[in-house]
């Protein structure tokens, strides 16, 4: 990282809330709680045994110029698929993509994105180290919140996503993703600080990025969160 990235990254931790940092190896080492598991869903099946690039593209092709469920007739431009490594440790989820998600084909663009990308970095990752997907992969007219039907039909090519790529951890990002992966209705506020077991994977809940921005006083937690995830990305010798 060169001087003028590496101040970004020091301002940008310092913005979250980071007081210090430790050099200390046991601290990476100590124990996470982890909560008892929440049920997942029973995986898809996946009908390929081919590299995990090769299973997503099989999943895209497969949901082609998708009219399953009524988005496609309602404005969006194209089909938001998911973006970054195919073998990543680390996977985030949002909700639904935006505007700017919709004109460029590719999750988390607009300023909810580019927060999310610093939220990445504070962590010592890049963008292209994770893979970034959403629940549902048309945008909702109005950006509003997708509906049950539409996560329904939806849902499965994500749950495909995650079963190709086998993150160590995935980061819900905020209340509808969280609740529609982890089925059920509470609010982001209880659901996170809290790490569940979720298709072979921790998932840890957090605050959405777009909420950030309106409220960047959460940031600390986000960064609380992201902690955690930095410290299972370590700690976690699965995968
Ligand atoms: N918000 C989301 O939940 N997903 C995106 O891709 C962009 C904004």
């Amino acid at each position: 990282m060169d001087r003028t990235h590496l101040k970004q990254h020091l301002e940008f931790a310092a913005e979250l809330g980071v007081a210090g940092m430790s050099r200390d190896p046991a601290w990476r080492r100590r124990p996470v709680n982890l909560e008892p598991a929440a049920p997942a869903p029973a995986p898809a099946p996946l009908a390929f045994s081919k590299s995990a690039a090769d299973a997503l593209v099989a999943v895209r092709t497969n949901i082609g110029d998708c009219t399953r469920c009524k988005l496609h007739a309602q404005g969006r431009k194209q089909i938001v698929f998911g973006v970054g490594n195919p073998e990543a440790d680390l996977m985030f989820v949002g909700e639904a993509p935006g505007a700017d998600e919709d004109a460029q084909g590719i999750p988390f663009v607009g300023r909810a994105g580019q927060l999310l990308t610093k939220i990445i970095e504070a962590i010592g990752l890049k963008r292209e180290d994770v893979y970034i997907a959403n629940v549902i992969k048309c945008r909702p007219p109005g950006n509003r919140n997708p509906e049950q039907d539409e996560v329904d039909t939806c849902e499965p090519f994500l749950f495909q996503q995650i079963d190709i790529i086998k993150p160590k951890a995935i980061v819900a990002l905020g209340t509808f993703a969280a609740r529609a992966l982890l089925r059920t209705l509470d609010p982001i506020s209880r659901l996170r600080g809290r790490v569940y077991d979720y298709r072979g994977a921790k998932l840890i809940p957090t605050f959405h990025p777009a909420y950030l921005l309106r409220n960047p006083a959460s940031k600390r937690e986000v960064w609380e969160d992201m902690k955690v995830v930095r410290t299972l990305l370590t700690q976690c010798s699965f995968k």
